[in-house]
């Protein structure tokens, strides 16, 4: 992946939140408060803006970026989060102006392990780690890059999918307890989102 498909990837996301927003907001006024879709919308508008007044080059460079926007304009949970993806994915990949299939998964998991020791979420939480764990596990399987960004795809889609039965243990769908069961984590589901994204840029 070049730096400048990674720009295409985050432009992607970007869209994609933006066709989704109002889908993340209702999967969050279910188990939340509703703000998923905007908080997201808002974070990835001013993640580009940024990325636009710059060149492509520096891979590192441009996740970092990306995340420093999303902590600095997002409140709640999820912005800080995916914040802190972006910028251990940046830390991971810095300097570099492409990524094989190895560096790819070494950045989502440092990404994924930043998320994870900022919010201390395990699987089965009902959370965004629910999508992005399954999908790290998956491009750790090797192969080809696009198939594997595919299988990662896959992974985090049925991942999302499975936090629907789950009751959720942290952030605030938490405090529904029972009551959360029957519902899609709206966190997961951006994510599913982010994994697909990577997927269809190579594809
Ligand atoms: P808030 O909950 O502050 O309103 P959002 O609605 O934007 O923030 O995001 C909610 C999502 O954040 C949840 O669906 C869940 O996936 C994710 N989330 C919340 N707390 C955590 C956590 N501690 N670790 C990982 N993900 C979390
Ligand atoms: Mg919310």
């Amino acid at each position: 992946m070049t730096s400048e498909q990674i720009r295409d990837w985050l432009r992607r996301f970007a869209d994609t939140i933006a066709e989704h927003r109002t889908e993340l907001v209702r999967l969050d006024t279910a188990i939340g408060d509703g703000d998923h879709g905007t908080n997201m919308d808002r974070g990835m508008r001013k993640a580009m803006e940024k990325l636009d007044g710059s060149e492509p080059g520096d891979i590192g460079a441009d996740l970092k970026a990306a995340g420093m926007a999303l902590v600095s304009s997002v409140g709640g949970a999820a912005g800080p989060l995916y914040g802190t993806l972006f910028l251990q994915m940046g830390t991971a990949a810095a300097g570099k102006d492409e990524l094989d299939l190895d560096g790819w998964a070494a950045a989502v998991e440092a990404g994924v392990k930043g998320v994870q020791a900022r919010g201390k979420a395990e699987p089965g939480d009902k959370t965004m780690i629910d999508a992005l764990l399954p999908a790290l596990d998956a491009l750790r399987e090797g192969g080809e890059l696009g198939e594997a960004l595919r299988r990662s795809a896959d992974a985090a889609e049925e991942g999302m999918k499975a936090t629907i039965p789950l009751e959720a243990r942290k952030g605030r769908a938490s405090y529904l307890g029972p009551r959360s069961v029957g519902h899609q984590d709206p966190g997961a589901t951006s994510s599913y989102y982010l994994l697909r994204c990577a997927a269809e840029i190579l594809s």
